[in-house]
């Protein structure tokens, strides 16, 4: 694969930084506090630091008898107290122990707790233990898992289930986080029609337009719906004229250089335009610079290589804009589950599913077809120049990981 000059074509990688260097100096400003119900999917502006010690007191692991271990001569010992979770203990009584729940708070006095089901009652009640006792066994000590001050999440972090039930643990409440981004969508295309529709001589249905919505709001945007947009350069001004208040805008088809490429001579006339014909497959075209200082990216209009340019391009660079650090979907290599004979110029986003263990390609590949990608359970990179043998290793990204 290196060594080979595939000149004029753009790797992903630079195309990649490239991107993210816009986005580092384009960064989204602002922030406000939200409640945690309304911060899934959101950027945490500031870190979250930890007001308490978690635990707050030390409490028992184990349903079981709290005792102190230096006072235990080996004899049975008398229960003094019993200690549910939610209540307030009271010392314990030297020589004796006490009964307690999973989550109770330990007694001051006490140290160590044995769990039920490795002592003996008597018939007076007395408990009793049996050798050997490990001091603070089953104790979850104070400020074991965070302790008050400890920097928890940094700035930059993507708030989702874990994060805001790990701030709920601490006792907060609201966070502080970006401003949601304002992200217009535009589809152009003269034959695009909106579901619901009959369709006419010529026309489909706008696919891109929902894909790239949802999408848009599961990253925690603020969506400006711009609808359709005509294959006309007065009518794609006055669109993106209308924007001006947007942080971005994406928009899908019309960018290949053909004759119909009115988003690029919009850009290159009010604005500032680059061209990339990249070195993947599918999504080689992409536009992206400014129209009157908002950015844009124009996105191939073959809803698969939509799917790709969204998730390896335009995501990162979004994310990069709200300040989170790791914008790259992990990926992680997988045996082929078939082959590949003919090295490639560029490199192929297989639509996948993992079958036994490998990797295995939707039948057709073909960039107008989505229905690749929801049967797919991940991208399948195969790189340029190269061929797969059964078994052979090759990368295999979760849409998992770039959905969300
Ligand atoms: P373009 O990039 O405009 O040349 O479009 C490439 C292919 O994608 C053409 O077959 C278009 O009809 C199709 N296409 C463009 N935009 C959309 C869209 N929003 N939904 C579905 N297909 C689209
Ligand atoms: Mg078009």
């Amino acid at each position: 694969m290196s060594g080979i000059d595939y000149s004029g074509l753009l790797p992903l990688e630079t195309a990649l930084e490239r991107l993210l260097a816009m986005a580092q100096s384009a960064p989204i400003q602002g922030c406000e506090r939200v409640e945690l119900a309304a911060a899934d999917g959101r950027v945490l502006a500031e870190p979250l630091i930890a007001g308490l010690d978690l635990p707050p007191w030390p409490n028992s692991a184990m349903d079981g008898y709290a005792l102190r271990l230096a006072d235990w001569d080996g004899t049975p010992l008398a229960v003094s107290q019993r200690i549910l979770a939610g209540t307030a203990p009271q010392p314990l009584q030297p020589g004796t122990c006490a009964r307690i729940f999973t989550g109770a708070p330990l007694p001051v006095g006490a140290d160590s707790v044995e769990m039920q089901e490795n002592v003996a009652l008597d018939d007076d009640g007395r408990v009793r233990f049996a050798e050997p006792l490990r001091l603070g066994q089953n104790v979850r000590g104070q400020g074991q898992e965070t302790r008050q001050g400890d920097s928890v999440l940094p700035a930059g972090t993507r708030l989702g289930p874990i994060e805001l039930g790990l701030a709920a643990s601490l006792g907060v409440a609201e966070l502080s986080v970006r401003r949601q981004p304002r992200v217009a969508v535009l589809s152009t295309g003269d034959e695009l029609v909106e579901p619901g529709l009959p369709l006419g001589p010529g026309q489909i249905y706008n696919s891109n337009r929902r894909l790239l919505i949802s999408w848009l709001q599961r990253l925690g945007c603020a969506v400006v719906d711009a609808g359709i947009l005509a294959d006309d350069l007065a009518r794609t001004r006055t669109a993106l004229g209308g924007l001006s208040d947007v942080d971005l805008i994406v928009s899908t088809g019309g960018v290949s250089v053909g004759e119909a490429d009115f988003l690029g001579e919009a850009l290159r006339e009010a604005g500032e335009l680059t061209f990339w014909k990249l070195a993947i497959k599918p999504g080689k075209p992409l536009t992206c610079g400014q129209f009157r200082g908002v950015p844009v990216i124009g996105l191939p209009g073959n809803p698969a290589s939509t799917l790709v340019t969204f998730g390896l391009l335009a995501r990162p660079y979004l994310l990069r804009r709200l300040g989170v650090e790791r914008v790259a979907p992990l990926g992680f290599a997988m045996p082929a589950g078939f082959t590949w004979s003919k090295p490639g110029k560029r490199r192929e986003y297989l639509r996948a599913r993992l079958e036994n263990g490998r990797v295995v390609p939707y039948p057709n590949q073909s960039s107008g077809v989505l229905r690749s990608a929801a049967w797919a359970e991940g991208l399948a990179e195969v790189l340029e120049g190269t061929t797969l043998a059964e078994g052979d290793s090759l990368r295999f990204i979760p849409l998992s990981e770039i959905l969300g």
